[in-house]
């Protein structure tokens, strides 16, 4: 483990950009996100969660998936560096793991290579992750729920600690390990800094709420579909999408051709399962014509189906849908509503 002082981190920075494009939390008009910055003295420290969750570095909300025209199919080149992206917090990186899953691990395919998202791939395969541990987590984090906290130091390249005026740096990954290695200037870091660390991660924990055990959600929800807890659920529920938007693993988006006069371009863009006409098909029928049908679709999703594909639960524990639901639909709430559900 090495230490680099707070006012030493803009050399870092700049030696962090010599290789890679460096995205980090920043002020995004009146929100926060994580963008590409030009220098460390952009960086936010003090956030735990971007109101804009970084699954936009690697998936943007609309991308140019190639441009076409009467000559065939030109693919956008990427001309910029790899990307590197400071300031993550555990949830954030573990919600970029489950979405390499469904960008390129298509494990259920007979023919899995042809399902690799290329897109995604060029960017996530080739960066440098830094997991930042949360010193003082938020009342609507519940990352805890999902086995993992505040100072999980996997799904990274390299594990950050802010203490005092130093952050602690160790390499997690063997990429994070060769690319600390090359930087010269960090000191290393003493066992009295260590030790800050265990009690830094002591606190933390003491912020957490009451954890709830979710052992059973997977399979208690599985048996949920036909039961009208979702109209419960539902009822207040005004569909606006914005716990999709902000959530660190909602993936769902469409494609649409912008062009004209035999030449344009093909874009993806974010969607949502929470707005009617996502499912509406070219006959008019639409499978989820109803808030109800779209509700329970979105935690089947999180809590059953995913799991099924893949293993693992699509929620982090961010928070970021507590947060910003306008009608306090807590997911949390949901959960516990599901465990205690008893079917008749
Ligand atoms: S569902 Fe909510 S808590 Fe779970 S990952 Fe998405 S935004 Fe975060
Ligand atoms: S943010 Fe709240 S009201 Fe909007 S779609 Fe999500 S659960 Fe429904």
């Amino acid at each position: 483990m090495v230490k680099i002082k707070k006012t030493r981190l803009k050399d870092f920075i700049d030696f962090v950009q010599q290789e890679y494009d460096v995205f980090a939390p920043t002020e995004v008009g009146k929100k926060t996100a994580f963008k590409k910055i030009d220098s460390a003295f952009e960086i936010i420290h003090d956030i735990v969660n971007t109101d804009r969750s970084p699954k936009e570095v690697f998936f943007p909300q609309s991308e140019v998936l190639f441009e076409y025209g009467k000559d065939g199919l030109k693919t956008p080149e990427r001309k910029e560096k790899p990307i590197a992206v400071w300031g993550l917090r555990h949830c954030d990186t573990s919600s970029l793991t489950m979405l390499n899953k469904v960008f390129s691990d298509a494990h259920q395919m007979p023919d899995k290579d042809m399902f690799k998202d290329p897109y995604w791939k060029e960017k996530y395969d080739n960066s440098l992750i830094f997991n930042q541990a949360c010193n003082t987590p938020l009342s609507t984090c519940f990352c805890h729920w999902f086995g993992r906290g505040p100072f999980d130091k996997t799904s990274s390249d390299i594990f950050v600690v802010d203490v005092d005026d130093v952050f602690l740096l160790e390499g997690i990954s063997e990429k994070g390990k060769a690319f600390l290695a090359k930087y010269e200037k960090a000191e290393q870091a003493t066992k009295e800094d260590e030790a800050k660390i265990t009690e830094l991660k002591r606190k933390a924990e003491s912020f957490l709420a009451e954890k709830t055990d979710i052992s059973e959600l997977f399979e208690k929800i599985g048996k949920l579909w036909d039961e009208p807890i979702w109209e419960e659920i539902s009822g207040k529920c005004v569909n606006c999408g914005a716990c999709t938007f902000v959530c660190s693993t909602c993936h769902c988006f469409d494609v649409s051709d912008e062009g004209k006069k035999g030449k344009g371009k093909r874009i993806r863009l974010w969607d949502s399962c929470m707005f009617q006409l996502f499912t509406k098909e070219a006959s008019g029928h639409n499978p989820r014509g109803i808030s109800t049908q779209r509700v329970r679709q979105r935690f089947m999703h999180k809590y059953n189906y995913f799991m099924d594909n893949y293993g693992v639960h699509l929620c982090t524990g961010c928070g970021r849908c507590v947060q910003v639901c306008p009608v306090n639909l807590d997911v949390r709430e949901l959960i516990k509503k599901v465990l205690d559900y008893k079917i008749s």
